[in-house]
């Protein structure tokens, strides 16, 4: 009924509005505005968790398997091995530990904000409680050395290594490891797992050398400078005045705790995020002891159906995610709807994100001392054109008197000085500029893994992997021209909101076909033209998020800032992650590892 409110005057209007919003934040620049962190910015990327580099011999030794990165991909990716029998596994690591995104992003206040019995991955394996429905960075870290222990991963990894190239030697069967460390390792299969976010970026500021206080990137968190833990108390920044540049998914979780220490703090926002509520609470121990074998794969499967609008019985998650979820596609239980087609679905949905946005834009005016300051702080965009973020102290940092919003009107940062940050034209000393700038997406493999991958013939991934020419792959996995190689990740594979459930399928898959490989005593395991062919069509066809909706979204890395990508087949799998990983496990027990050949 309350939908009649909702008239299509109504709509053009938030539209109109929208668009100008987007149009605000339209950069020639796009996905080039950024700088990468190597030469004179390296510093931003260097490891600031180990006491001292390690210094060691060079290895020259040969595996079986050799997996490259030990975050949840590359955890998963050697147990699933493990579990299969597999014992000659190399995990090579740049950090000093187990973890990954976890290893790296300790900032004051990161928490995951999917719920910690869906996103900790084994959790029946381990018998593991999460402290609290949404887990924070450092337990999830301490989960990620639990399940390395468990599964004797600490006796088969090598830390602060950086893998620099990765060669397919033709005449031995065998990939070329090489690394920082001089190792030349081979190994008869290569897993790469080096995480779709792992590549800080800063904003190309002009001036951005020229600061003379302190830097650093939020997953280069300097404790050293600023004091306390992951928990807050930054008690060394009482005397600091701090600025923040970024108002993402990373900065509203550590903005409320730099608002409770710095002395002073700004906060450089060029696009507001969505902030929901999160509403924490503590784990009943008892009610997940007592949870029915198979309880995790069941909710799992219960809220990625929930996310990709599969119909559901009951809701087990039960939080912002999957409200948001359910009223976006409820027009599956509206028959009604259903008839009226893409357009009357069409509509609904954008009814229902409106009414969510509506929401969140009011919390903002309810939580806000100073109407103004809220009324900077809403988003106007499409709930799902930005990562959604769920914080309850956010928005009410803003209140306190030492905090400040600069609001830049979609324009950033205007330029950095030996003092501090100049927007709208003003300069606003500071002690410490934190870049809560995120990571790299869209920008080349090779660039973001950090190494270089040459297949048959010298022949460079990034002709397989190429957003300009289109993703050429056989379930987002395998590639042609590489054989032995695996590769996790989100490209043409089924994505989900919880990426370890994700991870985890991979995982599964990849211990399946090594054991089929191994079985049939095959050397090399490599997908077949044809079959490549027909996955990349089927990418295409279901490439669900249509290129209209990320055009008329906020720049983001959603759309690679605004430049959107022009080709179907750079997508995930359209038709969700359930249906991706039914499809997987039905290759499998079809058995004939169809569109793979193994000599
Ligand atoms: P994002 O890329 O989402 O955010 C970067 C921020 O920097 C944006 O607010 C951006 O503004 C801003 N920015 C960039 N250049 C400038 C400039 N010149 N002036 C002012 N502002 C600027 O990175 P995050 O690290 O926040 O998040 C990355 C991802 O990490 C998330 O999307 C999420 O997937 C993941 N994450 C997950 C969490 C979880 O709970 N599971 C928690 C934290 C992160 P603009 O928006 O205008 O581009």
């Amino acid at each position: 009924m309350d939908n009649q409110v909702y008239t299509e005057e109504k709509l053009k209007e938030v539209r109109k509005k929208y668009l100008e919003e987007r149009d605000k934040r339209l950069r020639e620049d796009a996905n080039q505005q950024w700088k990468e962190t190597s030469g004179d910015f390296s510093y931003f990327v260097e490891d600031p968790y180990i006491d001292q580099k390690e210094s060691r011999e060079p290895l020259q030794t040969k595996h079986q398997i050799v997996i490259i990165g030990a975050g949840f991909g590359g955890m998963l990716a050697a147990v699933r091995l493990v579990e299969a029998g597999f014992d000659d596994i190399l995990i090579i690591e740049k950090a000093g530990g187990f973890g990954g995104t976890w290893y790296w992003n300790r900032y004051p206040g990161a928490y995951c904000d999917v719920e910690s019995y869906v996103y900790l991955p084994m959790l029946e394996e381990t018998g593991f409680i999460p402290k609290e429905k949404y887990t924070n960075a450092s337990e999830c870290l301490e989960y990620c050395n639990i399940l390395a222990k468990k599964y004797g991963l600490f006796e088969k990894v090598i830390f602060q290594t950086e893998v620099v190239s990765n060669k397919w030697v033709e005449e031995k069967n065998e990939w070329l490891v090489e690394t920082d460390k001089q190792d030349a390792i081979s190994a008869q299969f290569v897993v790469h797992s080096n995480g779709p976010l792992n590549r800080p970026k800063l904003p190309g500021i002009n001036g951005i050398n020229d600061f003379k206080g302190h830097t650093f990137h939020t997953s280069r968190w300097d404790y050293e400078y600023t004091g306390g833990s992951h928990s807050g108390d930054l008690s060394n920044l009482k005397d600091k005045r701090v600025g923040v540049i970024g108002t993402g998914a990373t900065a509203i979780q550590c903005i409320p705790h730099l608002g409770s220490s710095a002395k002073e703090l700004y906060v450089f926002q060029r696009t507001p995020s969505a902030v929901d509520i999160r509403n924490n609470r503590i784990t009943d121990a008892n009610w997940l002891q007592n949870q029915e074998s198979g309880w995790q794969a069941k909710r799992r499967r219960n809220y990625e159906s929930i996310i990709s609008g599969l119909p559901v019985e009951e809701d087990l998650v039960d939080d912002g995610w999957t409200d948001a979820f359910k009223d976006l596609f409820a027009f599956m239980q509206d028959s009604d709807l259903l008839k009226a087609g893409v357009e009357g679905i069409g509509k609904a949905m954008e009814i229902a994100d409106l009414k969510k946005m509506e929401k969140i834009r009011k919390l903002a005016s309810d939580l806000l001392e100073d109407q103004e300051t809220a009324e900077n702080l809403k988003p106007y965009y499409r709930w799902l054109c930005k990562r959604p973020c769920f914080n309850d102290d956010y928005l009410k940092t803003y209140n306190l008197s030492n905090a400040h919003l600069i609001d830049t009107n979609g324009n950033g940062v205007d330029k950095i000085t030996s003092n501090g940050i100049v927007a709208n034209g003003i300069e606003y000393e500071v002690d410490c500029i934190v870049f809560a700038t995120g990571f790299e997406v869209g920008t080349d493999y090779s660039r973001r893994a950090g190494y270089d991958i040459l297949g048959r013939d010298g022949l460079n991934i990034e002709e397989k992997f190429s957003m300009t020419k289109g993703y050429e792959s056989l379930f987002g996995l395998h590639a042609k021209e590489f054989p032995n190689a695996f590769f996790f990740g989100i490209g043409q594979t089924g994505f989900s909101s919880t990426y370890t459930y994700a991870l985890d399928e991979q995982a599964i898959h990849l211990a399946y076909v090594l054991s089929k490989a191994r079985e049939k005593c095959a050397i090399t395991v490599e997908p077949v033209q044809e079959s490549i062919d027909e996955w990349v069509q089927t990418i295409i066809e279901k490439a669900r998020i249509s290129k209209e909706f990320q055009e008329q979204c906020t720049p983001g890395y959603y759309n690679l800032e605004g430049a959107v990508n022009q080709l179907p087949q750079n997508n995930t799998y359209g038709g969700g992650p359930i249906e991706f990983f039914d499809l997987m496990e039905e290759w499998r027990s079809e058995g004939s590892l169809k569109g793979l050949e193994l000599k």
